[in-house]
Formats: C-alpha cells, structure tokens, sequence
C-alpha cells in the first residue's frame, strides 16, 4: 500500500474497542459516550481486515483501544493473528489488569510485546491523572507479569504535561534502570476530546531529554530506522533499561509514517490527524474490494500533521476514539 508520497505502509493500529475504564486528562473527558456495541465490529471483522492488510504488505500489527483489555474477544483475536504472516504483533494497555496466565497465553500465542501507559509514579496523582481507581503499584505489577510471562523488556509510554508530571522524569528514569524498562516519554498531542492542548503545556523531548541528562547522562543505542519514531537511549554508565523520546511535535517524523488506523466501528484513518476518515464495512466479506477500497484510501494520506500552521485543526476523535 503505497500513498501520493511515496510512503509504504507496513504497520497496522487496529483499535478493537472504543471503551476505556480511564478517563485520562489527555485524552478523553469524563462524561463521553461509547458507541453501541453492535456498531462495533466482530473478531471476524477484524481478522479479515488483518488478512487483506497483510495481503497488501503489512508487517506489523499492534491492538489499541480504547482499553484493548475490554474487548471480550481479545484472546481470540491473539490467538489468531498469532498465526498469521506478521513480524511484530504488539499490544497497547492501560494495565489496570493483567492476569499471569493470560499473559503467557498471549505470548505463547505469538505476541510479541505489550506497551503499558503510566503517567505518574506518585499514588496521589494517578487518580487525578487518570481519573480512575487504578494504583500506580497496580500498573507496576501488572509491568512485572508481562515479563514474567516471557515479554522481552516491556515498554512504559508516559505523556508528559507541564505543571502536571513533568517533574518526574528522572524518577521515570530511575524506574527504567531499577526494573530495566523501556520509558518513552511522549509529547502530548491536540487528541485530546476535552480540546485543552495548547503549546503551553507540551513538555518537549528536548526538555526531558535535559532533566534527565543533568543526572544520569544518556547514550543513543540505534541508527534510527526509516519508520522509527522514537529517538532511543541507553544510560551511559551500561545500568539497565532504555529511554525513548517521542517527539511528534517539536520534531515530526511525519515523512517516515508507515501507519495505517481502524477504529472499532471500521473507520480507516490514514493518519492520527486526519480530518476525514473512511467507512469499510460495505467492503466487508469481499476481500478484493477491501483491498483496492484500503489502498485508494491509503494514497489521500496526507503528508504531514501540521500541528502548529495557520490551517491545522484538531480532528473531531480524540485518541481513546481512534486508537493510539
Ligand atoms: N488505553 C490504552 C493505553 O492507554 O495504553 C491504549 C489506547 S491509548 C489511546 C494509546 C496511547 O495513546 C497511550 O500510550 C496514551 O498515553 C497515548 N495518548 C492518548 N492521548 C494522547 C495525547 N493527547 N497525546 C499523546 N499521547 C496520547
Ligand atoms: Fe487513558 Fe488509554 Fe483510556 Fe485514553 S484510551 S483514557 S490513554 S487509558
């Protein structure tokens, strides 16, 4: 699947759910409705878009939400997409729950890496954050499982909003080195359904690159690869863990993307910013016409997000309603 800029798409974000058990501040508001549930597409739904998708030359698959671990078909879809020609199979939770046998089902069944969200280490902040019931020191448990279950070094994404977490980065840092985690900070985007985002509040990847190096200097560990959106570093001083910097605002990588979203009710955006999206379930159950109906979407991929010219309007979905 190529697009009008020359951009091939390898990598699939399929969201399976639009609910979530959190209302996170960035991302959703308090009182948004979800969809009906038979608007929202079947595990077979789902396969057959991975099937025509991989058909077309993707690679990599992950599962969003919404919270992923909702969908009451998850398992199944694990465990078939597990058998399928892919060559990364991720999935991205909240982790308010993670059972040890369910995680090593799904890594037996081939999956290959769980990211986790986590804003905060400081109890007196995540419900605020969140606004959930959910303990940091339940997130962090749930971390331990997914190794134990066999995950290599599970990835922890932490969004960084100025005068609300940003005086934890060294103590993210201290978190990646004690229990050898993958922390990626990621710049907070305009996704956010409450339309609270302002320039303001963005903590850059530069600033927390610099509160961090002040203390524990960092070395890069990777050439960057042509679809890689994280800038990644080792500590200098060889401790465990990494850290990674997602910087889609103060440094796009836009030219690089690979990506192509759905969302649980089958809408195909080709990108997080899109302004227009389109329905595939009239594609659905005749493969040939889902093909062409993905690539001709795939070529009106625009070319960039444009956070910050005069034109750029925030999309009608924030991020729980298209899939991070
Ligand atoms: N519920 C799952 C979770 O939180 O991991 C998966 C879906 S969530 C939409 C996927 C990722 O998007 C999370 O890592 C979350 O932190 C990130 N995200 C949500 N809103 C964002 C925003 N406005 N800017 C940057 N990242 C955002
Ligand atoms: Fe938070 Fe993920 Fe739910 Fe959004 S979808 S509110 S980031 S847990």
């Amino acid at each position: 699947m190529l697009d009008s800029h020359g951009r091939v798409i390898r990598d699939l974000r399929l969201s399976v759910t639009d609910r979530c058990n959190f209302r996170c501040t960035y991302c959703m508001e308090p009182d948004e409705r979800f969809l009906p549930k038979r608007s929202l597409l079947s595990l077979h739904d789902y396969l057959q878009i991975v099937d025509v998708c991989i058909g077309l030359g993707v690679r990599k698959l992950r599962l969003t939400g919404g919270e992923p671990t909702l969908y009451g078909d998850l398992d199944a879809l694990i465990e078939r997409v597990g058998q399928r020609q892919l060559d990364d199979i991720a999935l991205t939770t909240n982790g308010w729950s993670l059972d040890a046998d369910r995680a090593a089902t799904w890594r037996a069944a081939g999956l290959n890496r769980i990211t986790f969200s986590l804003d905060t280490l400081r109890e007196d902040r995540m419900a605020a954050i969140t606004r959930s019931t959910t303990s940091v020191e339940t997130v962090l448990s749930s971390i331990e499982t997914a190794r134990q279950a066999g995950f290599p070094r599970p990835k922890v994404n932490v969004v960084m909003q100025r005068g609300v977490n940003d005086d934890e980065a060294i103590d993210f840092a201290q978190l990646a080195r004690e229990r050898d985690l993958d922390v990626r900070f990621i710049e907070f985007m305009p996704l956010d359904s409450g339309r609270h985002w302002d320039r303001d509040i963005v903590v850059t990847a530069a600033e927390t690159r610099s509160a961090i190096e002040a203390a524990l200097p960092l070395q890069p560990v990777d050439a960057l690869h042509d679809a890689q959106t994280s800038v990644n570093m080792a500590f200098a001083d060889v401790a465990p863990g990494r850290i990674g910097f997602i910087a889609p605002v103060s440094a796009p990588f836009c030219g690089a993307c690979n990506r192509l979203r759905v969302t649980a009710e089958g809408m195909v955006r080709p990108c997080l910013f899109s302004r227009r999206e389109w329905n595939l379930r009239p594609m659905l159950g005749d493969a040939a016409s889902l093909a062409a109906f993905l690539q001709d979407v795939t070529w009106t991929k625009q070319a960039g997000h444009g956070i910050g010219s005069e034109a750029f309007e925030q999309p009608e979905r924030g991020m729980r309603a298209i899939g991070g």
